[in-house]
């Protein structure tokens, strides 16, 4: 869906981003990480030509970005910020409909279209879609924000840091906002975030920069089991990368039939093998059962297989 072939962009004699090689296919959300300064702006700006190359090129859906008509690349790719920038003096509904009202589209399916955006952003129309940006939290901007990138249907999104100024528990909600969105619409979604937990849990790849070059690109699990060298393991915090596998890792991956006296806790199959680990630590033993969503037991798991963590 896009493919940077060798790129490059210079201020002066600093390369922000050199010879970056990444080819990202439909449907993947990729996070781009790695220290301040290290190119990510300028990485996920080169897509939809907010920052020029000097070298080499991107291609999207095959075609090189600099023959499409730049208005044209831009609508096909949504684009959400931190600072949101919702327009101050339109209304939630109006701000959703920028991208649909500029291409032309009927009234009528403007209103349906953002109905359906605030739905599925848990935002009531009824109670949201007449009031202004000033009107609504930081949250509550920040999904418009994204309503409004999705708005005409893009085939990409690009997110810049979009939850970055958020308090903790509002930025878990957007998360799994995300997430969902992402499972529902299937989008490419290309997603620069400087918080490491961020990009385990949602990416289905990590592309980790540092001074403008690749350092290791895999999936959250690959990077925490095998870090390419010591740049990268001290940024995923090397002290942590065994709890952090388990936090990736499901319970019902470990799953044992029930065999022996049965385990007296329960967890959901649902919970991870960081939280077996916790609850069995809480409760001073060393195996679980574990239920399915009806509340039905499907099987234990022991701390032995969590920690000998050879499934994979
Ligand atoms: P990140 O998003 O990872 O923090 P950026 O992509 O914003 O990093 O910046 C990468 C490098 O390019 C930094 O050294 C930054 O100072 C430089 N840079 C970015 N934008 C500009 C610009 N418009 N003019 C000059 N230097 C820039
Ligand atoms: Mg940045």
């Amino acid at each position: 869906m896009i493919k940077f072939e060798c790129a490059s962009k210079f201020y002066g004699d600093v390369a922000a981003i050199s010879q970056l090689d990444l080819d990202i296919q439909p449907g993947e959300l990729v996070a781009l990480i790695g220290p301040s300064g290290s190119g990510k702006s300028t990485a996920l700006k080169m897509v939809n030509r907010m920052v020029e190359l000097d070298h080499g090129r991107i291609l999207f859906k095959n075609q090189d970005i600099t023959r499409f008509n730049l208005q044209d690349l831009r609508r096909r790719m949504g684009y959400a910020i931190q600072s949101v920038g919702l327009f101050p003096h339109r209304t939630v509904a109006h701000n959703i409909a920028t991208v649909p009202r500029l291409l032309g589209w009927e009234a009528d399916r403007v209103r349906a279209r953002v109905t359906e955006l605030m739905n599925m952003l848990s935002m009531d129309p009824d109670h949201y879609a007449g009031r202004y940006p000033h009107q609504l939290s930081g949250g509550q901007q920040q999904r418009v924000g994204v309503a409004r990138a999705l708005a005409a249907d893009p085939d990409v999104l690009l997110m810049d840091e979009p939850f970055g100024a958020l308090d903790p528990v509002t930025r878990a909600a957007l998360q799994r906002a995300l997430k969902a969105i992402h499972r529902a619409t299937g989008k490419t979604i290309l997603f620069v975030t400087h918080d490491l937990d961020e990009a385990l849990l949602l990416a289905s790849r990590i592309v980790l920069l540092n001074n403008g070059r690749l350092v290791q690109v895999g999936t959250p699990l690959e990077l925490l089991q095998q870090p390419a060298n010591d740049f990268v393991a001290d940024f995923l915090g090397r002290a942590d990368l065994g709890l952090k596998q388990l936090s990736l890792q499901p319970v019902a991956h470990y799953l044992k039939p029930l065999a022996g006296p049965a385990p007296a806790y329960v967890i959901p199959s649902t919970a991870t093998a960081r939280e077996a680990i916790s609850c069995m630590a809480e409760h001073h033993v060393s195996s679980l059962r574990v239920a399915d969503a009806n509340g039905n037991i499907i099987g234990q798991v022991g701390a032995p297989d969590l920690l000998a963590n050879n499934h994979v």
